[in-house]
This record gives C-alpha cells, structure tokens and sequence, in this order.
C-alpha cells in the first residue's frame, strides 16, 4: 500500500480518492465496502417524497407525451412542484428545504425520472447545478436570502456556463463582469442552452473577471436585474418540455455581494458544482432503465410471433439481461458515489465522473434496446419507447461529454502514478493539475526515462465476499494491477504526448470504469444475505455476468495498449476530413 492512500477497514480515509487508487493496482477495500445503507434519518423522510411523487406523476403519460409535442410544462404544473417541496429536496431544513441526502435526493430523481425525463430535469437543474453553488460556497447572508425562496420554488434556478465558442472547453467563457470603482460589477455575456432558462428568476453565472486574459469567477443573477434577459425555448430532439434557452446579460449591475465564493476560483467552483450534481443525473439515468425494463418485459410477454411470445426467444432474452445488468451496475455506482458525497469524502471527482459516464450510456443501450423489443410499435408515438429515447440522448452531451469525462478520468487517475514518476514530475505538473483545461500544456521532456514502476500492492479483497463471488473478485483485483502497469506502460511510452493520446485514454478510462462499477455490484452483492433465495441467487448471476463481460472488454483494452490500428484510423479520419465525404461511391 502507498502510504497516500492507506486506509483500514474500520478508518476509512476520507481524503483517498478510490478510483486513482486503482491507477495504483489498489483497491481500497474499506471504501467499497460495506456497501453503503440508507441514512436511516434520512429514510422516512424518502419514503414519503417518493410516494407523493408516485401520486403526483402516475398516470399523467398522456400529459407528458402533450407537453412533449408543445415543448413546454404549463405554468400551473410548475406550481404543483413548487407545492410538493421538489425545489427545496436538498436544501436545509432550518431554510426551510427537505434536507436529503445526496443519494436520497439521487434517488428522487430517479423516481421522477420513472415517469417523465423533463420533470427530472426541472428539478434537477434547480438542484444539482443551479442552486448548488449556494450550498457549496455561499456566504451565510447569501444562504438566509436565497436558500428560503430557493427551497420553495419561489425562486428557481439555472447554471449559466455554456457559451456559442465555449461548451466542453468551459475556461474559454468569454462572458465578462467588470469592477465598478464604488464596488460591485458589470456583468456582459450570452449564455447558451440553459435548462430552466425561461423559467428560472436565480441564476448562477460564470464569467470572466478583470480582462480578457482575467480568472473567472461565479455570481448570483437576479431575474429582476435590468438588462437579464432570456431568449426563446428551443426547439430540441429530446427532454422538449424542459425549458432550454439563451440568457443574455447586458450591462447588468451586480452588487457587490453576488459574488459567489472567491474571485477568480470560478472554474474550480464551476467544477465542484458538476461533480456534486452527477449523482442527480445518475439517479435520473437509472430511472429511465426501470421503465424501459418494465416496459420491455410486458411488451415481450405479450407480443406473439412464430406462435409464441417473443419472450421465449433468445436474443429477446438478451436484450432484458443486458438491460438488468446495466441498471443493476448503475444504480450501484451512483450509489456509492452519493455515499462518498454524503460521508464527507473530500476527492470523489474521478468516481462521480465514472458514474455519470456509465449510468448515461447504459441509459441510452436501454432505451434503444427497448425500443428494439417493441419494434414497429417502438418506433411510434403513441408509445412512449421514441420519447424515452430522444430524451436519453442528451444525457451522454451535458453536464460534461462523454469524451470530456472519459480524458478526466484517464487523466486524472495518471496523476498520481505520473507524479511518482520522478523524472517526469515538473513537466506533468501542469496538465494533471487541470486535464479538462491543460491539454497540450505539456513541457518537453521527450527523452527522459521514467525508472519506476507503479504497482504498488494490492489489498486483497477475496475475503470481502462470499464463496460464489470470490472468482469475479478475483478478476478485479488482476485487472487492477492490469491498470497499474498499463498506466505505467503509457507513462513510459507517450511521455509528452500523453495528453494528445486519446484512443489510449479512452481505453485507460474504461478499464477503470469497469473496475470500479464491478467493484460496486460486487460490494452491493455481498451485502446481501448470500442464501438460496432466488432474489440473491439471480443477483449474484449480475454480479458474474458484469464481471465476466468486464473482464472481456479489459482484456481486450489492455492489448490494445500493445496492438492496435490507431495510426490506421487516425490517417483514415485525416483522408475523410480533407475530402469532407464518403470518398468512395459506386454506381
Ligand atoms: C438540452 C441542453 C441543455 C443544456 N443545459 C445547460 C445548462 O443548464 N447550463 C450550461 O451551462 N450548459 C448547458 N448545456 C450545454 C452543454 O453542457 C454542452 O452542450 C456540453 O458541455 C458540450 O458542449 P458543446 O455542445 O459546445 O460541444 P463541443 O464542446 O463543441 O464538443 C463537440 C464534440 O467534440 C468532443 N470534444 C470536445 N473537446 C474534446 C476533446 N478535447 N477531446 C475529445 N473530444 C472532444 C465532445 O465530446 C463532443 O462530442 C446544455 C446543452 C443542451 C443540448
């Protein structure tokens, strides 16, 4: 064990990001397992949010498939969430909110999200990304005079970030405020695609501070404030009722305490936000496969073809295994990164991206598996599989790609190992400490030899679970040295380049998302009572189906670190990008 992240079973250290460790060949036991419970505080409090959930949304499809084709949520439903306490899930108590957990409020999300993706996402953005900021960096006035109307819909909230030149590469905003000479500032900018932006009247909006060349920071706008305007609702493929749209700020004066946390940390604080807000959209995700589940296995048993019920066909009983897997994976990790989260862990930014990047992708395998089930019928609005697809897509785009996410993990978890690569300390330096803003920073130091290795041990965790599972736990504790010597085999070999190495960060990064995902179900698994119940039994088949598949495509990860086609597919990609066609058509 690396005394950097040495933990023990019963001292679990709060500071030890689990997922670097792994970049390690470390798997830190204690903070996998036991898989985390219900706060019982926060349990009965849940339970009752999620029943007047069921109330409020059940059998309202006929409502969301009409809101869907208007492409918007009428004003009264609005209210009807204001009056259910849904803007207030995670704010305190003593400022008037439900005071969830993380992971109970991941777990609202997830109910709605059984329901309608765009009810998820009102409520969401005012949450997760929002009104975040307050609850993170407020000061205590800004708190008593926002948290009461945020907590009660009177107020509810967008995060302003996006820009027309700046999405992924969030630190090139050039939104900017100015210091006015008595105190306060100048706010001036266009914000692009903002959920909840036509109906939002508290905005947390990023913007440049003293120049062009100046740090960003963060400020609560108002509404109210002359010159903030939005513009009109977006027309999009999915998640239509939400309100997206442009917010456009126009010599708005800001007082001086709007500014949120200190000046010139609004990337950082931009980031905390998101990695707090992941679980929301990882509930969401989650939600969204129940209902493709359930609607899926009806449709099966149901529909008849060849004499019998397309249930009885294999590749239809793919399809549903898969699907369960995947949801059963993802509900696990966004589990455990609400656990961390909840318990005060101070590095989960590498996990909550991981659970964001699986639970969005399996959410869109299911829709689009269960829209293939359904077929014909699949394939038409008056079911709800077409909505439920178009709404999943946006959930591999915002709140961080797909692409973004994966280099933050890949990058991120190098870091360590990067470090401990002496030689090459001072010149990794720069671009470990901000992957998503550093790439290509990178000082020269071609040439130098990297003279250690990284593997540093591994704790055993075999005699964490129970006899049925000990071959899967096996697998991971292999993979995650697997990992390690890759990390450093890549260290060694792109030096530099590392950075601009993208098809060996992809494969870094989904070795580790599918250690650490397996390395949940398997904690959640034996968590269980390990009994002949087939409830425990077919569990313990996901968690050998999840690791067997894993172990394929790690296997397979790892040899294409030694062997692969990437120059073939770089140049081919080049050729179709200078023909900008298909170059080769036949009659
Ligand atoms: C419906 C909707 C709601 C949204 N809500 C909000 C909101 O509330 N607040 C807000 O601030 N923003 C919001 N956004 C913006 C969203 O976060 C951005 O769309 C997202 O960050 C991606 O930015 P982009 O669309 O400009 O894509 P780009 O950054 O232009 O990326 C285009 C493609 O290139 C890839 N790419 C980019 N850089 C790299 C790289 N270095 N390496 C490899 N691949 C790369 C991307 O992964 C993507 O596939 C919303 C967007 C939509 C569509």
């Amino acid at each position: 064990m690396n005394d950097n992240h040495a933990s023990t079973d019963t001292e679990v250290d709060r500071n030890v990001s689990p997922a670097k460790a792994l970049f390690y060949g470390d798997i830190v036991k204690s903070l996998f397992w036991p898989f985390p419970e219900t706060n019982p505080e926060n349990e009965e409090m849940l339970q009752m949010v999620l029943e007047s959930v069921d109330r409020f949304l059940e059998g309202r499809d006929d409502d969301f498939r009409q809101w869907d084709e208007d492409g918007a949520q009428p004003g009264d439903f609005i209210e009807s969430l204001r009056e259910l306490g849904l803007f207030g899930l995670i704010i305190p108590e003593e400022y008037g909110g439900i005071g969830l957990s993380n992971a109970a409020y991941s777990r609202v999300l997830q109910q709605c999200s059984r329901y309608d993706s765009s009810v998820s996402l009102t409520i969401g953005a005012h949450s997760s990304i929002g009104m975040k900021g307050v609850l993170l960096f407020g000061t205590d006035a800004q708190k008593e005079t926002y948290l009461p109307k945020l907590a009660s819909g009177e107020m509810i909230a967008a995060f302003c970030l996006t820009e027309a030149g700046s999405g992924s590469d969030a630190a090139s905003i050039k939104a900017n405020a100015v210091r006015k000479p008595g105190g306060g500032w100048i706010l001036n900018g266009e914000k692009l695609w903002i959920t909840n932006g036509g109906i939002a009247n508290f905005y947390t909006v990023f913007a440049r501070t003293d120049g062009d060349t100046g740090k960003l920071s963060a400020f609560i706008v108002e509404r109210d404030y002359p010159g903030v305007t939005s513009g009109p609702k977006e027309d999009k493929l999915g998640i239509r009722a939400s309100s997206t749209t442009t917010v456009n700020f126009a010599d708005v004066e800001l007082p001086e305490d709007s500014l949120l946390g200190p000046e010139g940390k609004g990337f950082m604080i931009a980031m905390a936000i998101l990695n707090n807000g992941r679980t929301g959209l990882g509930g969401g995700s989650v939600g969204g496969m129940k209902t493709c589940i359930e609607l899926a296995a009806k449709q099966a048993k149901e529909r008849k073809q060849f004499g019998q019920s397309i249930a009885d066909f294999g590749m239809i009983k793919q399809k549903i295994s898969d699907m369960t897997v995947d949801c059963f994976a993802a509900e696990s990790v966004v589990r455990m990164v609400g656990h961390y989260i909840d318990s005060g862990h101070s590095d989960y930014s590498v996990e909550a991206a991981i659970s964001k990047v699986f639970a969005s992708e399996a959410m869109n395998r299911a829709a689009n598996e269960s829209l293939q089930i359904a077929a014909g019928n699949g394939y038409m609005k008056e079911f709800p599989y077409e909505r439920i697809m178009r709404d999943a897509r946006i959930l591999t785009i915002f709140e961080g790609t797909s692409e973004i996410l994966r280099l933050f993990i890949a990058l991120s978890g190098m870091k360590g190992p990067g470090t401990l690569l002496r030689d090459l300390q001072s010149a990794t330096e720069d671009i470990f400490n901000s992957p998503i803003k550093g790439f290509g920073l990178l000082s020269d130091y071609a040439g130098r030899k990297i003279t250690q290795v990284t593997s540093l041990g591994n704790e055993r965790i075999v005699g964490a679970v129970s006899e049925d599972l000990r071959d899967d736990a096996l697998i991971f504790e292999k993979y995650s040295l697997e990992l390690a010597r890759m990390t450093d085999v890549l260290l060694r070999r792109h030096g530099k380049s590392i950075a601009n190495r993208q098809f060996a960060l992809k494969r870094a990064a989904d070795v580790v998302i599918d250690l650490f995902v397996g390395l949940s179900v398997l904690s959640r698994v034996s968590s269980m009572e390990a009994d002949e119940s087939e409830q425990y039994q077919q569990a313990a088949a996901i968690a050998h189906l999840f690791s067997q598949k894993a172990k394929r495509r790690m296997n397979q990860n790892l040899r294409a670190m030694l062997r692969n086609e990437d120059e073939s597919a770089k140049s081919l990609a080049d050729h179709v990008f200078e023909a900008e066609r298909y170059p080769w058509d036949v009659l």
